[in-house]
């Protein structure tokens, strides 16, 4: 693959200010929606008068097909109420235009989300509705074909469509609509222009590379190089956008190719998908908040019970198959309620927050340090022996009777006690697992506290 470069004249216009850009003929702006990439549409009188073949083929049907299908009948049982009232606040001019979602229902009875860019327009000296779709889905960069149905040349209703029409579609389209040709923008809609912060005067003396952040310019001009090579048919990408006051947007794009002056020359339809992607950023952040919350205990952030739950099933599988073993350490603090009586809870909070600490900086990357209860601690080790947790047990109950801990004027000390399991010795279920270790805990309390003690392996049990 080659790397594209901006210092290739067909990406890149050469030197200060071009030429004005070309008057376009009517022809172009009739190809222009006709060969478009993203579905155009036109609705007079509750029926299509105009549907480009990306329209009808992101629904599933032929090209004279979709002239007979009522517009009601794309979408969704569901979503008809809000649709049919986004129509008529259009007609009425209740509103000038509309971008929103809604689920459509294609030929094969498949429901599939599609984004539209609605306005309007007077045809024939009666309103008509101008809709651009989008298919909703992520898109990836690769010249997809149109999902559903195959791509068949432009219909019209009723004759002829007029070639004004199809400048009109453009120029009031929802959408940026932009060509591209020696590194320039030879034709821009004022949505386009709009997009990038910039008058259609202004943009049509740029190209691609004054509007192009600096962290995707490799990106883009990648883009462009393999659609002028003819190496992709279209392509779908996300890119950075610096506008004319340096904001920076992200824009979504939607990229052809067509000749124009007997050159090949891009197409580009450009959405500005800044704020989707921003509220998409959000709900992601926040849905990893809710996650850490829901599996996280808040006093100490060691993992809560319901996470221990599910983490012991699965280390259990896992083990299973490589028939590997699970260290069990169960620890509870001896005499804490004391300290709680004599310091406030607020002292005895501290101290768990501390010995979750210390807790969690002995553990290794794969271990699942756990708050059991109040002040009871599990950790569950995965391809631990038994011996080795017993070690690390130990070390733990050390390092934690040597914990001071300062109160106001007085300086603490606590201890605790420990039971230790294991798999497959002293149980094979998690149930099993965790009520041996339990016991274990059990003996060390009446043994006297301040000590590990060994689950007794089953055989053993009285
Ligand atoms: P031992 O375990 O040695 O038998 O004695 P103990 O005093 O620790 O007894 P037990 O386990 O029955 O009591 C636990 C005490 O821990 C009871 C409660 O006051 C305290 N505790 C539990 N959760 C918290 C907490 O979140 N914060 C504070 N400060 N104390 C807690
Ligand atoms: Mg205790
Ligand atoms: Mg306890």
């Amino acid at each position: 693959m080659h790397a594209a470069d901006w210092s290739d004249p067909a990406l890149c216009r050469v030197g200060g200010a071009g030429p004005e850009a070309p008057a376009l003929s009517d022809r172009i702006f009739r190809e222009l929606v006709d060969r478009s990439v993203v579905g155009m549409a036109v609705v007079q009188d509750r029926r299509f008068v105009y549907a480009n073949p990306r329209f009808a083929a992101e629904f599933g049907y032929g090209r004279e097909e979709i002239l007979r299908i009522a517009p009601r009948e794309l979408v969704a049982e569901q979503d008809r109420p809000l649709v049919a009232d986004l129509i008529d606040k259009r007609l009425s001019g209740a509103i000038e235009q509309a971008d929103y979602t809604f689920r459509g229902r294609c030929k094969d009875g498949s429901v599939r989300e599609f984004d539209v860019h609605g306005t309007h327009m007077m045809l024939d000296g009666r309103p008509a509705l101008i809709s651009v779709v989008l298919d909703a889905r992520e898109h990836d960069d690769a010249g997809q074909a149109p999902a559903a149905g195959r791509i068949e040349s432009a219909a019209v209703a009723g004759g002829e469509f007029r070639g004004a029409i199809f400048r009109h579609l453009v120029e009031q389209s929802l959408v940026g609509i932009a060509i591209i040709q020696d590194g320039r923008f030879v034709y821009a809609n004022p949505r386009f222009a709009d997009i990038c912060g910039y008058t259609v005067d202004e943009i049509e003396r740029l190209g691609p590379r004054d509007v192009v952040a600096d962290q995707d310019l490799a990106l883009v001009a990648e883009q462009m190089r393999k659609r002028l090579s003819g190496e992709v048919e279209q392509s779908n990408y996300t890119f950075h956008a610096r506008r004319k006051d340096g904001a920076v947007r992200v824009l979504e794009v939607h990229g052809s190719r067509m000749t124009l002056g007997g050159r090949p020359a891009l197409v580009s339809v450009t959405v500005d998908v800044t704020e989707r992607v921003r509220t998409e950023q959000e709900l992601r952040a926040l849905q990893v908040r809710l996650q850490n919350l829901a599996i996280h205990d808040p006093l100490t952030g060691l993992y809560n019970r319901l996470y221990l739950d599910d983490a012991l099933e699965r280390e259990l599988l896992r083990s299973r198959r490589s028939a590997q073993p699970i260290g069990l350490v169960m620890a509870d603090l001896d005499h804490f309620k004391r300290i709680n009586d004599s310091h406030g809870h607020l002292a005895g909070d501290r101290i768990l927050r501390e010995i979750a600490r210390l807790l969690a900086t002995q553990a290794r990357a794969s271990d699942i340090c756990c708050r059991f209860g109040g002040e009871e601690f599990l950790l569950i080790l995965p391809q631990m022996s038994k011996g080795k947790a017993l070690e690390r047990a130990e070390r733990m109950r050390q390092a934690v009777a040597a914990m001071e801990f300062r109160v106001g004027s007085s300086v603490l000390r606590i201890t605790a006690s420990f039971g230790v399991s294991s798999f497959p010795d002293d149980g094979s279920t998690a149930d099993e697992l965790l009520a041996t270790a339990d016991n274990a805990l059990y003996a060390a309390k009446a043994a006297g506290r301040n000590r590990v003690e060994a689950a007794q392996a089953p055989a053993a049990q009285g």
